[in-house]
């Protein structure tokens, strides 16, 4: 079968490296905030140009963890994407606000700035767009809601480290922004791991003491907190995988462009598209089809592994049931869960497993008529 992702190859290509690094993470003894957590948030501060970078445990709290910093609780609204994965909406509800959705642009997948504006309250209190499959959503429109209303833009950026928009790198274009290091995602240890960036640094540091049990001084604890620390191991790993990132990045890119050009004449699909001003970083490539449950099958049976993101919208998972939305309140978003299908695409891929991909599509079209 050809995989969808495959991590290990990653792995495998800076073996030796990340052998040494956590050896000597071993045998130095210090296992939780040591100096690869440092040098990790530093590294990757520096890189984005911002002024704190703050490793947590995964994605799902940094998102949970920013989102408490900024007081945004119950009776609290945060407009996001019904297109993403759960655990957006579910760090809003976890600090106690309401997601409250909004639809998406079907050509980028991303947040519609229009359709956020519609759906900004009294009671808003930031909008929290995702950079979906790694391609930055339309920040400056978001941004410039944002400032119209006085409220705060918190980018989901778990997809999309290393996606640049107008020149600047995700992660550094709003009031703060979360990474995931999960083993899927384009900048990934083999475990877990997440990060929280601002130039913030009063939000940097009450994310410190709330991630630390809520403590500024050791065993002296001002307010509840969470227990949520990122590994001298994981962050020893992540030191290593940051010094390629931009050739893996770059090695996504070519395999999309392959793509693009080897499937433009196939008449089912419509492959993704990337608007000028940004660069996407393909930590997914999805097509769209109206076949796609055929193309599926069809697919498997030729060895290749695809994906369905997501299969269910958020709005309609039976989690938020409570909160009455139905099928038909985001009809783009809706429709593209019923449509896009993940081909494989990972840096270390071979253009004889990518031709496999290419041949098997092909044969569907000729299949069709
Ligand atoms: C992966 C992901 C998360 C959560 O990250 P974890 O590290 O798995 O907790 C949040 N949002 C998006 C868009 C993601 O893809």
């Amino acid at each position: 079968m050809i995989p969808i992702t495959d991590p290990k190859r990653q792995f495998t290509a800076l073996e030796s490296d990340i052998f040494i690094k956590i050896m000597h993470v071993l045998k130095k003894g210090t296992y939780i905030s040591g100096e690869n957590v440092t040098q990790l948030e530093s590294v990757i501060a520096d890189r984005l140009g911002v002024k704190e970078a703050i490793a947590v445990a995964n994605g799902t709290d940094a998102l949970v963890l920013t989102l408490h910093a900024y007081n945004i609780g119950p009776g609290d609204e945060v407009v996001t994407t019904p297109f993403s994965f759960f655990a957006t909406a579910e760090a809003i509800s976890r600090v106690g606000a309401t997601p409250i959705f909004a639809d998406i642009d079907p050509t980028t997948f991303n947040l519609d700035p229009a359709k956020v504006r519609e759906k900004i309250s009294k009671r808003t209190k930031a909008i929290l767009p995702v950079h979906l499959f790694g391609q930055p959503a339309d920040m400056q429109e978001l941004n410039k809601l944002a400032k119209e209303h006085n409220i705060l833009v918190i980018e989901d950026a778990c997809q999309a480290f290393g996606a640049v928009y107008q020149g600047k790198e995700v992660g550094s274009l709003g009031d703060a922004a979360c990474f995931s290091f999960f083993p899927t995602k384009n900048l990934s240890t083999m475990g877990d791991g997440g990060l929280v960036t601002t130039s913030d640094k009063t939000l940097a540091k009450r994310i410190r003491e709330l991630k630390t049990h809520g403590s500024k001084q050791k065993y002296f604890h001002s307010e509840i907190g969470y227990n949520s620390r990122l590994d001298e191991i994981h962050a020893a790993i992540l030191l290593c995988c940051l010094k390629n990132i931009d050739e893996w990045n770059q090695m996504r890119g070519n395999w999309a462009v392959r793509y693009q050009q080897k499937l433009k004449d196939l008449t089912f699909i419509e492959s993704p598209k990337t608007k000028a001003d940004r660069k996407h970083v393909y930590h997914l490539y999805t097509i769209s089809t109206e076949r796609r449950q055929e193309l599926m099958e069809h697919l498997t049976s030729r060895k290749v592994q695809t994906g369905i993101y997501y299969p269910q919208c958020i709005h309609l998972q039976e989690a938020y049931q409570h909160l009455s939305y139905r099928k038909g309140d985001f009809p783009k978003a809706e429709q593209l869960s019923e449509r896009l299908l993940a081909l494989p695409l990972f840096p270390h891929m071979t253009e004889a497993e990518q031709d496999v991909v290419i041949e098997a599509l092909k044969e569907f079209q000729v299949m069709l008529s």
